[in-house]
């Protein structure tokens, strides 16, 4: 960690000089007559006080007013929180902050003054849900991080460096032949392949150990991999080996790096665990030959219970599939949440025949809109469904993450995602403290970044969230902000929507 501190630490020091002539330093704040609630202390909710010094929670005190009374501290702004909930900042630990909802690998240059627009507004829309933190699990663009980073309002983003897929395998394989070994330097070279690896890329660079490496020096917290035989006209890709895999978590293990691995099917999933890796970054919706049972079949059970025995995180991903089943929701992009997130040029765009071009390779000839939604309700959506609930049932450490957005859909938008994939993780049987505890201290934890951030404490970061609603009583609070604090300072929400 000590890298990254230090590299977020000079990044504060920059933004405090060049911030201070035209905003004032946050100062004290005292947010105070406000339930609390925070992830540790789910079984003790009480109404209390926050007292935040610059970028710091200083003190959080409980049932004061029933003692002696509570005091505001001297030179401290005062919000009263009467009738309202504090949370910790939300945390989404699987975004893909390069890709644009819509659009393939390589946004349309004919668009560049909207896909400005839209990056401009990213960390905004991930503010106004609540998120503070991020996660990007595959960088392939590291100017637009940068970017994000240099927005004067933006949450605290963490990153898994570039992602080690093994050579031609997923997701490099959907880049042209010639472009995709820039684009995923950090391969896995395979011998196997040799012949369709350009020779400028040597094997001992393209080692687990050497890849894993590169992603520690660029400040990478976690290592994503992958294993996926693809979908589709693509679904004979290549894969990690068992030793590779085994290479990989050593190399992760020895570097302090979070391990995660892209697994959607029971195969993936089952790989995964044998692998004992971190953090498995998608719900299991592919069940193989097992697809048409409907029930949740004994093998599959064995693996879940795996998942929950070595407390494996588990980021359920269900809004990866409405972000298919969404082009055939007549209804999608009338949500008005839409535009607030997005550029309204961006919106119109989606409206026109170019903008929806990924439903053309979605669709099957001769079914309605109507049979495909329910198609996917019958089969990716059921299976789902099964597998998280039955590990909710056992308690499974879930992380809540989006994959936001699965590219190219348009139907993952920034922040707006992660409140619809709430609902879902409640419609497959998750709890609201459940959910709560995925978004903030699980995330955390997995992460290895609960010293700041996720829950409420002295000593954390200052990223806090005011609810009109309690997120106990219903998955709707998250759409109640009030008030967001990143780092000390308070934003209010309506401040952040798209074109305000
Ligand atoms: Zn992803």
């Amino acid at each position: 960690m000590k890298t990254f501190s230090s590299v977020f630490a000079v990044f504060l020091s920059v933004a405090a000089i060049s911030y201070s002539s035209s905003n004032r330093a946050p100062g004290r704040t005292w947010i105070n007559d406000v339930t609390i609630v925070s992830p540790e202390k789910l079984d003790h909710i009480e109404r209390g006080s926050v007292l935040i010094e610059n970028d710091r929670i200083v003190s959080v005190e409980r049932g004061v007013e029933r003692k002696e009374g509570a005091k505001k501290p001297a030179d401290a702004n005062l919000v009263s929180g009467k009738g309202q909930f504090l949370i910790p900042g939300l945390i989404d630990s699987h975004v893909h902050l390069a890709s644009v909802p819509g659009m393939m690998f390589d946004p349309a240059q004919s668009k560049s003054e909207m896909v400005r627009k839209y990056f401009k507004q990213l960390p905004r829309s991930y503010l106004y849900y609540g998120y503070t933190t991020v996660v990007d699990l595959a960088v392939v663009d590291r100017e637009v991080l940068e970017g994000f980073r240099r927005a004067p309002l933006h949450p605290d983003l963490y990153d898994c460096g570039g992602s080690l897929p093994i050579a031609n395998g997923y997701p490099m394989s959907f880049a042209p032949a010639a472009m995709r070994f820039k684009l995923f330097p950090n391969f896995i070279y395979d011998s196997r392949q040799a012949s369709s690896i350009p020779s400028e890329y040597k094997p001992q660079d393209h080692t687990p150990a050497a890849s894993v490496a590169a992603v520690k020096s660029s400040g990478g917290i976690c290592v994503k991999t992958y294993f996926e035989r693809g979908f589709a006209a693509d679904r004979n890709l290549p894969v990690i080996s068992p030793e590779l895999r085994a290479e990989i978590r050593k190399a992760a293990t020895q570097a302090s790096l979070v391990l995660m691995m892209h697994a959607n099917s029971f195969e993936a999933q089952k790989f995964a665990v044998e692998g004992d890796v971190d953090v498995i970054a998608h719900g299991m919706w592919n069940w193989g030959g097992l697809d048409g049972r409907t029930e949740l079949p004994a093998e599959i059970r064995a693996v879940l219970d795996q998942i929950v025995k070595k407390r494996i995180g588990y980021q359920a991903t269900i809004q990866v599939l409405a972000g298919m089943s969404l082009y055939f929701d007549p209804e999608y992009l009338k949500m008005p949440a839409i535009a607030k997130v997005i550029p309204a040029e961006m919106l119109a765009w989606f409206n026109s025949a170019e903008g929806k071009s990924f439903k053309r390779e979605l669709e099957r000839p001769g079914f309605t809109d109507r049979a495909m939604l329910e198609g996917y309700e019958r089969s990716v959506f059921r299976r789902v469904r099964q597998v998280v609930a039955y590990l909710a049932g056992q308690d499974a450490n879930f992380l809540f993450g989006t994959d936001t957005p699965s590219s190219p859909t348009y139907g993952n938008l920034p922040g707006l995602n992660g409140y619809l994939e709430m609902q879902q993780l409640q419609k497959a049987g998750l709890s609201l403290a459940q959910i709560l505890r995925a978004a903030t201290i699980s995330n955390a934890r997995a992460l290895r970044i609960d010293s700041q951030v996720g829950t409420i404490e002295p000593g954390k970061m200052a990223n806090l969230i005011l609810l009109k609603e309690s997120p106990l009583e219903s998955v709707s609070a998250y759409d109640s902000i009030a008030t967001i604090w990143v780092h000390g300072k308070a934003i209010s929400r309506e401040s952040l929507a798209a074109g305000g």
